[in-house]
């Protein structure tokens, strides 16, 4: 175990189309009471317990990290930890915060941002969003000390494909990394289909035709993208190939839902719910062990055996378990 992603919210200002669609994610939809979200001193516990197990790298996510009332005090409550702090936000409201959340603790950000054409992004964000100003937060991080700034750009065949060329001249000589993420069957409301994946072979392939490319060896065992750096030394990409390659063999990462439930897969169908055992006076040894249990038994691969029936699932929604 070395990584914890914990969800702060299950809210998110986007509706992008392959993760919260505005169909299901509409006016109707139920998201978590207050009264059923963890606060920030539970999380803090719990991310306490974790590093004691061996977690080194945090990341908080959701749902929209950033649209959680005064997330800096979380961040000042976890930077208190001996493990990496960062966290991944669409970058709407980086601008607002990024010098808060430095001047907090925070280490580094992950910024999402899946086209540079406003029409194609705006469609995708489905809440109108303009580039620009996903762009203004992602020089505000920089500026503010979050850097290098990985990007992330889940790709859609025939959606916004044909701009995975211009996003990598976009990153490069820039010091932070794109990374290009093959769109994955999460949850079971985006209608996932294995055409609509572009193999990250593929992107590779495109990339390196404009600008030679070569691989990198990892920054440590087990972590998530692969690594390519350009021949003529303008920097470095990156490609999540969960789909195409999976990595469930040298997985680390466990999940902490926004209500306190435990998830050692992003595409599990239930979680270990810890907010009991919290909420009903366990001590931090009782927590310990029950995170050790659950870590030990698991036995998940999904990525490996996937297939178009597996991919009908009912599976947890991302924004609930936190991607
Ligand atoms: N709201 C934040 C954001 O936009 O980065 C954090 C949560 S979001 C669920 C985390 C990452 O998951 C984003 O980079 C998003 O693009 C990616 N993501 C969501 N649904 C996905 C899918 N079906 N396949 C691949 N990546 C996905």
């Amino acid at each position: 175990m070395r990584d914890l992603r914990i969800s702060v919210t299950d809210r998110c200002n986007f509706r992008c189309t392959y993760c919260m669609p505005r169909e299901v994610f509409d006016s109707s939809y139920r998201f978590l009471p207050h009264e059923a979200i963890l606060s920030f001193e539970e999380i803090a516990r719990l991310a306490r317990v974790f590093v004691g197990l061996g977690v080194q790298k945090i990341r908080l996510t959701g749902g929209e990290p950033l649209v959680r009332r005064d997330l800096h005090r979380l961040v000042s409550m976890l930077k208190e930890l001996p493990a990496e702090l960062t966290l991944t936000t669409n970058g709407s409201l980086l601008v607002k915060q990024a010098h808060e959340l430095k001047k907090a603790g925070l280490d580094r950000v992950t910024v999402s941002l899946d086209s540079l054409d406003d029409a194609t992004f705006r469609a995708m964000n489905d809440a109108d969003f303009p580039v620009a100003r996903v762009i203004g937060g992602i020089e505000a991080a920089a500026a503010a000390g979050l850097g290098p700034v990985k990007i992330n750009m889940v790709v859609k065949r025939g959606v916004n494909d044909q701009g995975m060329v211009q996003m990598a001249e976009r990153w490069r000589l820039s010091g932070h990394i794109i990374r290009f993420i093959e769109y994955m069957d999460v949850g079971s409301t985006n209608g996932w289909r294995m055409d609509d994946v572009v193999p990250s072979a593929e992107v590779i392939e495109r990339i390196s035709g404009h600008w030679p490319l070569e691989a990198i060896d990892p920054n440590y065992p087990g972590e998530v993208a692969e690594r390519w750096r350009y021949a003529d030394g303008a920097g470095e990409v990156g490609v999540i190939s969960s789909v195409t390659q999976a990595f469930c063999s040298s997985c680390t990462r466990m999940r902490l839902s926004t209500e306190g439930a435990l998830y050692t897969c992003l595409f599990a169908q239930t979680g270990h719910d810890l907010k009991r055992l919290l909420r009903g006076g366990a001590s931090d040894d009782a927590l310990r062990n029950e995170i050790a249990a659950v870590w030990q038994k698991r036995t998940d691969k999904y990525s490996e055996v996937r297939t178009a029936e597996t991919a009908k699932e009912r599976k947890v929604e991302m924004s609930y378990i936190g991607g």
